[in-house]
């Protein structure tokens, strides 16, 4: 299947998970190359006013409200309009076959994100993917389906973007390693006796981006770096010898790649989602933008630190689940999913969320191999135990 050249030809977009930070960027993105792109579905969890206000700007085709308890809210605020109404989440995974769509963004966030995105990987749309976590899961059966089916999967992550970026050309040669960049959040250079005190207010406060809850907290506590890690591996194709994580506190340079001969490429720019977000959707065009550009005399430095893992554990850990492979870093994901959400409702400190992650790896059965239903099983016990264990 091949995707319709933006300059010549709209592509048609599904946004999974429209509502959040990814989707509403998107739609800024989409509405400023109204030439290039087209809204076909919008899909969101349980946000059904902001849904209803973008279907209404945006026309689309169909909507999807994940919480089936919100389908008459929406359905009545669109009885005016040629707009298809659905709710649930198996409709999510069943309206991305539709024929009139090009592009998928895969922009829900978690685990809850998967299913679609294989059911579009199925129907031979091409990916663009935000949801980092789906690789995290189930990587092997994903990067494996989209081969069998001839899907691209264009990443949105902006670390994945950037070394998408620096392959441009270097088809036949060989990556040596690749380095991801990591602002180090917003506890960089603290110790655990501070971070056994923090409070979700101040993890929510990331110094270089604005984003979702989840993954904010993931960002504080470096999990974000560490899922990244394994969303590298599998889009990239690497062993884990060849990914290393860089501590770069000002995040212009978004990450890098070496080659064989030594020499190394890196993306550089300001950290603003809506520009790998539009490279992901308009690819293999660079689509003219009016975003702000870099101004070197504001960055007089540029600065690279180690990551401290010792204080961050849970890189660490996600580095170690990686190696291991089989189903470990589906239940470490499981398990930093539910310590997020307690983290977030007060009810466990910030680094009691390592210790559950670490019980979790070692305590759930590891399979070597696993299967698209040991991956759901995985996940379901793994919640189960990281929930008893917050108890
Ligand atoms: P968010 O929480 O802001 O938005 C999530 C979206 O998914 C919302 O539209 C929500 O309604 C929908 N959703 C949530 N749970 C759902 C469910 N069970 N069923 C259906 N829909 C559901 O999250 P975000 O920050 O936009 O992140 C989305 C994904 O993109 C995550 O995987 C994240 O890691 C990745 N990502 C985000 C950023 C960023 O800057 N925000 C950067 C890189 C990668
Ligand atoms: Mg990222």
């Amino acid at each position: 299947m091949t995707v319709p050249n933006p300059e010549t030809e709209k592509v048609h977009i599904a946004i999974l998970g429209s509502t959040g930070s990814i989707g509403t960027q998107a739609l800024e993105v989409i509405k400023a190359q109204e030439s290039n792109f087209v809204v076909e579905v919008l899909t969101a969890g349980s946000n059904a006013d902001l849904l209803i206000k973008q279907a209404l700007e945006f026309n689309p085709n169909a909507v999807v409200i994940g919480d089936k308890q919100h389908y008459t809210k929406v359905k009545e605020a669109l009885s005016s309009t040629d707009i298809k109404v659905f709710a649930g989440s198996e409709s999510i995974a069943q309206i991305v076959e539709m024929d009139t769509i090009d592009t998928v963004l895969a922009a829900i966030v978690g685990y809850a994100g998967l299913e679609s995105t294989l059911s579009a990987i199925k129907a031979g749309k091409q990916i663009a993917l935000a949801n980092k976590e789906t690789l995290v899961v189930a990587g092997e059966i994903v990067t494996q389906l989209a081969k069998e089916k001839g899907v691209n999967i264009y990443p949105v992550d902006s670390e994945h973007s950037a070394i998408f970026q620096c392959l441009a050309g270097e088809f036949y040669n060989p990556i040596e390693k690749i380095y991801l960049t990591a602002s180090g959040g917003p506890f960089r250079g603290k110790d655990k006796a501070f971070l056994a005190q923090v409070k979700k207010e101040q993890a929510l406060k990331h110094p270089n981006w604005e984003m979702g809850a989840k993954i904010t907290i993931d960002s504080a506590s470096l999990m974000n770096k560490g899922l990244e890690v394994i969303e590298a591996k599998w889009l990239f194709n690497l062993k884990h010898e060849q990914i290393d994580v860089i501590v770069h506190p000002q995040s212009i340079v978004h990450s890098i790649v070496q080659f064989t001969d030594g020499s190394m490429k890196a993306q550089m720019g300001l950290p603003d989602m809506k520009l790998p977000i539009q490279y992901a959707l308009g690819y293999p065009k660079r689509l003219k933008s009016d975003f702000p550009r870099f101004d070197f005399m504001k960055y007089p430095q540029l600065s690279f630190e180690q990551a401290d893992t010792k204080t961050f554990r849970n890189l660490a850990l996600a580095f170690s689940a990686m190696e291991k492979g089989g189903n470990s870093a589906c239940v470490l994901n499981a398990a930093n999913e539910i310590a997020v959400s307690a983290f977030l409702n007060d009810k466990i400190g910030f680094l009691n969320m390592s210790d559950i992650i670490e019980e979790c790896l070692q305590k759930i059965t590891f399979i070597k191999k696993p299967s698209y239903d040991d991956y759901v099983q995985t996940d379901s016990e793994t919640r189960q135990l990281a929930s008893l264990l917050i108890k």
